[in-house]
């Protein structure tokens, strides 16, 4: 069997991974030739005649794709979302993603919790932010050549997690806050000040949004922070 194409494997695995929606996948694959060759009669015949409207046919399909083309991936990388979160500890895959993904430059500055990765294995690039106070996770995005070119080269960095305002949205949007035993804990104290200092006027509820909590728990928050204090992550 004919191997498919680096632009046809990257149309596979993002299906697989949920990258891109179902009827553009089947768009994309009916107007491909050469598919049949590539994954063989019965599979090809599936993702040409399956109804892509149906969530339950979709899942399938996605495993019947995944296991015709995932040889032992010696990494992470294709079975990540284009920006995904891995929790910290948890099942183990933020181990089975830096056993193979190396941090690479740090932004360093203000912005103390983004780097640049690269996996060792596949060469994919990842930007990271290790949000350790709040969420307990990384953000990854993935970075084509061009993007990671421009930070190694230039020191241009994407627009994303450049705030921890940002960081702390992907959080509520792909995660969950921990829970606190001690409800004045240092991480959110600092993250409080944090918030304050990038936008002063930054209300109440925005914030209790991002960390999880209620407006009253930020106003007892509040009284306990120092302005542009030093403090660590
Ligand atoms: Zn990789």
């Amino acid at each position: 069997m004919p191997a498919p194409s680096s632009h046809q494997l990257d149309q596979f695995w993002a299906f697989v991974r949920g990258d891109s929606e179902p009827l553009q996948f089947e768009r994309w694959y009916l107007g491909e030739v050469g598919l049949e060759d590539v994954l063989g009669e019965d599979l090809h015949w599936d993702l040409t005649c399956s109804d892509y409207r149906d969530g339950g046919e979709v899942r399938r399909l996605r495993q019947a794709l995944k296991d015709a083309i995932d040889h032992g991936s010696q990494c992470e990388c294709n079975a990540l979302r284009n920006a995904d979160v891995i929790p910290m500890g948890g099942d183990g895959r933020d181990e089975r993603f830096f056993a193979t993904v190396d941090r690479l430059i740090d932004h360093g500055g203000r912005q103390w919790w983004l780097y640049l990765s690269r996996c060792n294995s596949c060469e994919q690039h990842w930007l990271v932010a290790q949000e350790e106070r709040i969420y307990d996770d990384f953000f990854i995005q993935r970075l084509n050549r061009d993007e990671a070119e421009a930070i190694i080269t230039n020191g241009h960095w994407p627009s994303s997690f450049q705030t921890y305002e940002d960081v702390l949205a992907t959080g509520m949007q792909l995660s969950r806050a921990c829970v606190f035993f001690d409800s004045m804990a240092g991480s959110l104290v600092w993250t409080v000040e944090d918030l304050l200092e990038e936008s002063p006027n930054m209300g109440d509820p925005r914030i209790a949004e991002l960390l999880g909590t209620n407006t009253e728990h930020i106003q007892r928050l509040r009284k306990r922070t120092k302005p542009s204090s030093s403090r660590g992550p």
